[in-house]
C-alpha cells in the first residue's frame, strides 16, 4: 500500500483538452498542497472550500484567475493529499498551470495514474475502477446508472458475499481433509453440496442475464440474417432510410458485412448485413457466409429475415435451424416481400422455431413504414432490457470470464465432493474463489486460514 507521505506528486488535465468554459487540473501527493499554495502565494487551503486564488508562474507572472478545492488524506479520490485547481477552459490556462506545477516539482501524471493510486491505496477495487473507466464511455443512461451502482461498490458487495461462502465451504473441507471416511458428517457433506448447488445456480443465472445484457455497455450488435435475396439490404436501406447497401436481384450480391450505426431511444445499435446463408460452391461466397454465421453468432440481437411471397425452402429451415441453436439471442423474424402476396405464415415459422421472437409482416419497399415498424420493436426490445432489473450485472468481458470460471470451478467441485475427495474440491473451490475475487481484489490464502478460526476456533 503507497502511503501519502511517500508519494511524488503527479498532475494532469482531467476535464478534456481544449473544449468547455472551465477547466480541471488535478494534483495529488504528499506536495500537492505545498505546490498549489507556492502558484497562488497562499499559506494553506481549507479542505473541501472552494477558494477562489489567483495563480503565479514561476517568474511570479500572474496566469490566471482560478477555483482550489484541497482534499487532505485520506479523505480523497485518490487517498493522497488532492488539489484540484478550476481554471479557465481553451488550450492556454491549464497548460501554463500544469507547466507551472511541474517547475514546482510535480510531475505529469501517467494515462489512468489516479485511479491506480486510488486501487493500491484501497480506495476502490477492480470493479470500481472498471465502472469507472466504463462510466466515463457508457453509451445510454441505463449503462450509467448501472455503473454508478457498481462505483458505489454494489457489485463489490456481491463478490464479497460469494467469498464468504466460498469461503465458507474451503474452511469446512480443510477442516475435515483429514478425517477418515467414516468420520465425516453425512448431513455436512449434504449441507455443503447444495450451498454449493445455490452459489453455482446464481452464478450462472448472472452470467446469463449479463452476457445478453453487454450492448447496454458496449453498444448492442444486430445481425440481420437470411438466404440470399429476401431483402436483408434493402430492410437495412429501409432502417437508415437512405441506400447504404447495394440491393440486387441476383442472389449473393452481399459477400461482405456491411455495418452502420443507428441510435434507438439513446442506445447505439449497429446493424450488420450480412451476406445471404446457403449452399454455395463459390469460393469467396462461402467465405461470406461463415462470416454471416460467426457475426449472428456474436451478435446481441438477430433480424431473421424471409421472403413471405413464396414458401419455406430448405434454405429458409436452415437459418431456422441457426436460430434454434441460439435461443436466448433475442430475435425479430420478418417476413418480407409481402406487397407480392404471401405464401408463409408465422405458423409455418413457428412449427419449426425453438427460439421465442418476435414479428413483423411487411415490404422493404415501404421504407417509412418499415423503418418505423423496426425502430418500434427494437424500441420495445431494448426497453424490456432496462425494466429488468435483477439486481447484479457484469460490465466487462473480463467480469464474465471471471464468472464462467468461477462456474466450472464449482461444477468440478461439485463432483468432487460427490466422491468425498475433499483435497481435490478444496482446490476447485479455491480457483472458483480466485476466478471470483478477481472481479474486485485478488483472494489471499490467509482468509481461508482466518475463516477457520472464526467458524471453528481452531487451537481456541
Ligand atoms: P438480400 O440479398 O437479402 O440483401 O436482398 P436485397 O435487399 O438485395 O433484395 C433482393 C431483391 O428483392 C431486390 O431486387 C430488391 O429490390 C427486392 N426486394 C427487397 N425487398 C422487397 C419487398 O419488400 N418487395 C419487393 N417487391 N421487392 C423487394
Amino acid at each position: 500500500m503507497t502511503s501519502s507521505s511517500t508519494t511524488e506528486t503527479i498532475v494532469a488535465l482531467s476535464t478534456p483538452s481544449g473544449v468547455g468554459a472551465t477547466a480541471i487540473v488535478r494534483l495529488s501527493g504528499h506536495n500537492a498542497q505545498h505546490i498549489v499554495c507556492s502558484l497562488t502565494k497562499k499559506d494553506a487551503f481549507v479542505p473541501r472550500y472552494a477558494t477562489l486564488s489567483s495563480v503565479y508562474d514561476n517568474a511570479g507572472e500572474l496566469i490566471d484567475e482560478a477555483i482550489v478545492i484541497y482534499f487532505a488524506a485520506p479523505r480523497s479520490y485518490t487517498r493522497e493529499e488532492v488539489c484540484e485547481i478550476q481554471c479557465h477552459g481553451g488550450i492556454i490556462s491549464a497548460r501554463l498551470i500544469i507547466e507551472a506545477c511541474i517547475a514546482k516539482g510535480a510531475r505529469l501524471a501517467q494515462p489512468g495514474e489516479f485511479s491506480k493510486r486510488a486501487f493500491l491505496n484501497g480506495r476502490l477495487d477492480i470493479s470500481q475502477l472498471n465502472a469507472v473507466s466504463k462510466l466515463i464511455n457508457a453509451r445510454s443512461q441505463k449503462a450509467a446508472k448501472i455503473l454508478i451502482k457498481q462505483l458505489k461498490g454494489e457489485l463489490g458487495h456481491f463478490v464479497q458475499d460469494s467469498r464468504e461462502t466460498l469461503l465458507r465451504l474451503l474452511a469446512h473441507s480443510e477442516v475435515m481433509i483429514d478425517y477418515s471416511e467414516e468420520d465425516i458428517p453425512s448431513d455436512l457433506i449434504i449441507s455443503l453440496s447444495s450451498q454449493l448447488k445455490a452459489i453455482g445456480e446464481k452464478f450462472e443465472r448472472i452470467f446469463e442475464f449479463s452476457s445478453m445484457r453487454q450492448g447496454l455497455f458496449d453498444g448492442y450488435r444486430l445481425s440481420i440474417i437470411g438466404k440470399p435475396n429476401v431483402g436483408k439490404s434493402s430492410l437495412l436501406n429501409a432502417i437508415l432510410l437512405y441506400d447504404r447497401a447495394i440491393t440486387s436481384p441476383i442472389a449473393g450480391t452481399t459477400r461482405d458485412t456491411i455495418e452502420e450505426n443507428i441510435l434507438i431511444d439513446g442506445h447505439s445499435v449497429r446493424l450488420i448485413d450480412t451476406a445471404g446463408i446457403r449452399d454455395s460452391r463459390d469460393e469467396l461466397e462461402t467465405k461470406g457466409i461463415e462470416k454471416s454465421i460467426q457475426t449472428f453468432e456474436e451478435s446481441d440481437i438477430v433480424l431473421a429475415v424471409f421472403d413471405a411471397s413464396n414458401g419455406l425452402d430448405s434454405e429458409d429451415k436452415k437459418i431456422i435451424d441457426l436460430l434454434n441453436t441460439h435461443q436466448q439471442k433475442p430475435c425479430i423474424i420478418i417476413l418480407n416481400k409481402s406487397d407480392l402476396g404471401t405464401k408463409i405464415d408465422f405458423e409455418d415459422i413457428d412449427k419449426m422455431c425453438e427460439a421465442s421472437y418476435e414479428y413483423l409482416k411487411l415490404s422493404a419497399i415501404e421504407l417509412e413504414a418499415s423503418a418505423l415498424a423496426i425502430k418500434k420493436l427494437l424500441s420495445d426490445l431494448l426497453q424490456r432490457d432496462e425494466t429488468l432489473d435483477q439486481g447484479v450485472l457484469l460490465s466487462s468481458s473480463y467480469q464474465l470470464q471471471a464468472i464462467s470460471q468461477a462456474i466450472a470451478a464449482i461444477k468440478n467441485a461439485g463432483d468432487e465432493l460427490r466422491d468425498l475427495r475433499l483435497e481435490l474440491f478444496s482446490y476447485n473451490i479455491t480457483e472458483a474463489l480466485q476466478a471470483i475475487s478477481s472481479i474486485t481484489k485478488p483472494y489471499d490464502i490467509s482468509e481461508v486460514f482466518d475463516k477457520m478460526f472464526q467458524e471453528f476456533c481452531l487451537g481456541k
